[in-house]
């Protein structure tokens, strides 16, 4: 499917005017019902009985098992809308995680983070990263991550794409009830007293 005609759907959904262009308007009105949202709890009762790919599980796999539902539920939503995703990057130690913060400081390559161990919600197993495929060749930038973003702001996820300070398209995390409204640093500072204490991030 092209992109005018998944916007279409979205639109045609969302109940505002179809034109086949990924306007303002149809954005903003994805993001209105992503503010009021409904509790991100719920699609935890109704879990995906189906798999999704190999590539995709070995990442499921590494997530919380709150979380395994809603990335298996964002691969197939979006691939119902012709958008071929893979979860390719998902549960990283606090050792990954300093290493990739290197990356593009003390080390070569370029900066990917601002999050060093225990920083980021991949340490946690809440959050995930999606690739977008097109011919079985991976897009490492494309319009329609939007798209992927809309659909997973649907299904209760907060997408890497509002975010102001690193803008980050291909990143979705669950966050827990007890977070809602928190802020990003004080919700990573509570899941790191949780790991030390053994606590589960969902309690
Ligand atoms: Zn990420």
């Amino acid at each position: 499917m092209q992109i005018e005609a998944m916007v279409r759907a979205v639109q045609a959904k969302l109940g505002v005017g179809v034109d086949g262009r990924a306007g303002p308007e149809t954005w903003s009105a994805i993001y209105k019902r992503i503010v009021d949202r409904g509790s991100p709890a719920d699609l935890a009762l109704t879990e995906t009985a189906d798999r999704a790919n190999a590539r995709s599980e070995r990442v499921i796999a590494t997530l919380h098992a709150r979380v395994q539902p809603y990335a298996r539920a964002l691969y197939f939503k979006a691939r119902e809308h012709g958008l071929t995703i893979n979860i390719i990057s998902g549960l990283r130690s606090y050792a990954e995680q300093d290493a990739l913060y290197a990356q593009g400081r003390n080390r070569p390559g370029d900066v990917v983070t601002n999050a060093r161990g225990g920083y980021s919600n991949h340490n946690f197993g809440i959050a995930f990263d999606v690739g977008l495929f097109e011919h079985n060749q991976y897009l490492g930038e494309s319009p329609m991550y939007k798209a992927v973003g809309a659909l997973g702001e649907e299904l209760g996820l907060e997408w890497g794409g509002n975010w102001r300070s690193i803008v980050d398209q291909p990143h979705f995390q669950l966050r827990p009830d007890w977070a809602i409204g928190l802020r990003e640093r004080d919700m990573l500072a509570e899941l790191r007293q949780r790991t030390a204490n053994g606590v589960d991030a969902f309690a």
